[in-house]
């Protein structure tokens, strides 16, 4: 049994369909976002402009996230100690919850290592307390939830993307008695466009089904106090489960979910992930602590990266380049090959100090590899600017569909 060899052609085949993950060793740098130094495998190093990153607030870099992370550690040390069960709870974990449950106008919030393990955790935990439920699942949905679901076990359903009338058919044809979930994101983050809230709420209503939805890409960024597009629609009190991370705009670490209080205390009470894991630590929890607080009432670093957005998507638009034209800060530009889109992002970092990571399949599907664009509060119009100028000459010039051949 040749171990080795095994390994070996799984990553030979990866390599062959162009998508073998290459890591971009960055260092951020502390006031400078979206600049970061970039380290090639060369060994030479140079300051790029990101134009993929999460942080989509530059709340990574927040004074007062910063502070309330340096005090932490000085008052509490590094870390928590155990697991939530066995001396790991963290007074900071009580608040961070009920601040959580507070965005959301929920009765509770519980907080888990990332938001991975909260859909994982919280799904699969649902999904086993109730009594042969079937699940709803949107396409599209994360592999977070996917995991989550199977790990549930239970009859599932998927549903095309955003696609009320599909969802619809399949809730028709269900047992009206069997217990029944509807798990959808808001802002989908490789499309960015955002889910019909209202209408599948109306249609979970109708079939008494119970709403999880996961608001990774909106929490901070969507409503008045950055509860996400469930809060800026008016829907909060709609949906049963609302699912955030504390690592995306809150620019922190860590995930949670937040709805009625019984739901929330058997997650609590019987998810593996959740129990059997190191808790947080003091910093991470002052940190986003302080994230969600100071988003509840600062809408500068909204304003902004909406606006950022929306110029983003105007210049692109003013000159013919073909990205998804979604309602969200996301903004996709489709290449569609994993070849190509690996060779378009090579030259954006080597050429012009821009770093892009290529999305390829399992993320996307085959055929839809793509350029993740986020223009965050912290880019400049300057940035934006070079962006576009940049990919419009590649576009034209190198003809970028035709670069996988030459
Ligand atoms: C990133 C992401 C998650 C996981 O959140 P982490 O805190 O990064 O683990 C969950 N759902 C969606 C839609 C995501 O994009």
């Amino acid at each position: 049994m040749d171990y080795n060899q095994i390994f070996d052609n799984h990553l030979q085949n990866l390599h062959k369909e162009g998508r073998y993950r290459v890591f971009a060793p960055l260092e951020r740098i502390c006031g400078k976002f979206p600049k970061a130094v970039y380290h090639a495998p060369d060994g030479s190093s140079k300051e790029v402009t990101i134009w993929c990153s999460n942080d989509y607030l530059g709340m990574g870099q927040n004074k007062t996230v910063i502070n309330a992370i340096k005090n932490a550690v000085d008052n509490h040390g590094a870390g928590a100690g155990g697991s939530r069960n066995i001396s790991g709870t963290q007074k900071l974990h009580i608040d961070l919850e009920n601040s959580l449950a507070d965005l959301h106008q929920k009765e509770a919030g519980l907080v888990f290592s990332s938001g991975y393990a909260a859909n994982e955790g919280a799904l699969s935990t649902i999904i086993k307390l109730l009594h042969d439920p079937i699940i709803f699942s949107d396409e599209h949905n994360h592999a977070s939830m996917i995991h989550g679901i199977k790990s549930g076990k239970c009859e599932k359903y998927i549903y095309r993307h955003n696609d009320i009338e599909h969802l619809k058919e399949l809730l028709q044809n269900a047992d009206p008695s069997r217990p029944k979930i509807i798990a959808f994101e808001s802002v989908y983050s490789m499309e960015g466009d955002i889910a019909p809230i209202q209408e599948i709420c109306d249609l979970a209503q109708k079939h008494k089904a119970l709403t999880y939805l996961d608001e990774v890409h909106a929490v901070g960024l969507y409503g008045k106090r950055g509860g996400g597009i469930a809060e800026q629609r008016g829907l909060l009190d709609q949906v049963d489960i609302v699912e955030g991370t504390l690592a995306k705009a809150y620019g922190v670490m860590g995930g949670f979910i937040t709805g009625p209080k019984n739901i929330i205390d058997a997650v609590r009470s019987f998810s593996s992930g959740f129990i059997f894991t190191t808790a947080l630590p003091p910093s991470i929890l002052a940190g986003a602590l302080a994230s969600v607080e100071y988003l509840k009432s600062s809408e500068i670093e909204r304003a902004r990266a909406q606006s950022n957005a929306k110029y983003l998507k105007q210049k692109l638009e003013e000159n013919n380049l073909p990205y998804l034209k979604g309602e969200s800060h996301i903004v996709s530009l489709i290449v569609g090959d994993a070849t190509c889109c690996k060779a378009v992002t090579n030259i954006l970092l080597q050429e012009y100090d821009i770093y892009v990571q290529p999305i390829n399949y399992p993320t996307v599907p085959k055929g839809t590899e793509r350029m993740r664009l986020t223009a965050t509060a912290a880019h400049s119009t300057k940035d934006i600017d070079k962006m576009v100028d940049v990919l419009t000459a590649l576009y034209q010039e190198h003809n970028v569909l035709n670069l996988k051949t030459g």
